[in-house]
């Protein structure tokens, strides 16, 4: 379980999260909706904490996210305790970000071995396996370069999988594919979905956000505005920002 509580954060005099609670069941799927520059980026990044937060707090399965506490003061965690919490959440951005010059399976292995500290032999199955998992298990010794962008975004999902997070964040994990290439790529979210890991998808995809999440949350400057089963938050909003929001992008 995920818990946002009274989360703000400002770059200099703009305020980019201004109080924000949420709470993620285990295994729940959040879609994240809003206009840009809204903070959706943001807060994804202080879950992971990339973004340090001024006010408040985030916790996973009731561990503070780059802090620890002592009585009522907050600490924060040393860079390595942060690099080591890091693993429970991972991250799949707009740009797959792999790594040009090693292959998808190096790709993919590279983590696990590093940070879990697997055996080579161990990483190499289970990356195999995560690479059938997104249908892409012809083309382990493929290079990026080699792969179309939707490919490469399954990689990189599968990448994140090999650590085993607790959680999963997407930032606008398609917004950089051709249209034909959406579909695969939100087929392989869908089937995690089910699978039972917490996910959360900062998205344009309005119909992939009924259809697959069960919190849809309406940002604007910095605030939720809105939150709730898609069924009411997409097709009978109570915010009227909500409303123009959606008639906006549908
Ligand atoms: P988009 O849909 O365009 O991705 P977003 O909702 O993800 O937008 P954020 O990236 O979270 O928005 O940015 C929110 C606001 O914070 C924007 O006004 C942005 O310019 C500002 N911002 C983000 N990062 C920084 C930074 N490192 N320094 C200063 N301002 C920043
Ligand atoms: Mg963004």
């Amino acid at each position: 379980e995920i818990r946002i509580a009274n989360v703000s954060k400002s770059f200099g005099p703009l305020t980019v999260l201004d109080d924000v609670s949420l709470s993620l069941r285990a295994g729940s799927v959040t879609a994240i909706i809003g206009q840009s520059g809204s903070g959706k980026s943001t807060l994804l990044r202080a879950i992971n904490h990339l973004e340090r937060v001024d006010a408040g707090f985030i916790a996973i399965d009731g561990e503070l996210i780059g802090y620890r506490q002592d009585g009522d003061t907050l600490y924060e965690l040393k860079e390595t305790d942060i690099l080591a919490r890091r693993v429970d959440v991972g991250m799949v951005f707009q740009s797959f970000n792999l790594f040009p010059h090693l292959t998808v399976i190096e790709n993919i292995v590279e983590a696990p071995m590093t940070v879990r500290g697997l055996p080579r032999a161990q990483a190499l199955a289970e990356a195999r396996e995560l690479l059938a998992r997104v249908g892409l298990a012809d083309k382990a010794e493929s290079y990026p370069r080699q792969l179309s962008g939707g490919q490469q975004q399954r990689v990189a999902i599968a990448r994140a999988l090999a650590l085993r997070p607790k959680v999963l964040l997407f930032d606008e994990p398609t917004s950089a594919l051709d249209p034909e290439l959406v579909g695969e790529v939100l087929d392989v979210i869908k089937e995690l979905s089910l699978s039972g890991t917490t996910l959360v998808i900062v998205t344009h995809e309005i119909g992939f956000a009924r259809e697959v999440a069960d919190q849809v949350v309406f940002m604007e400057g910095g605030r939720i505005l809105e939150q709730g089963p898609p069924a009411r938050v997409l097709a009978a909003p109570d915010h009227p920002r909500t409303r123009e929001f959606l008639a906006k992008v549908l």
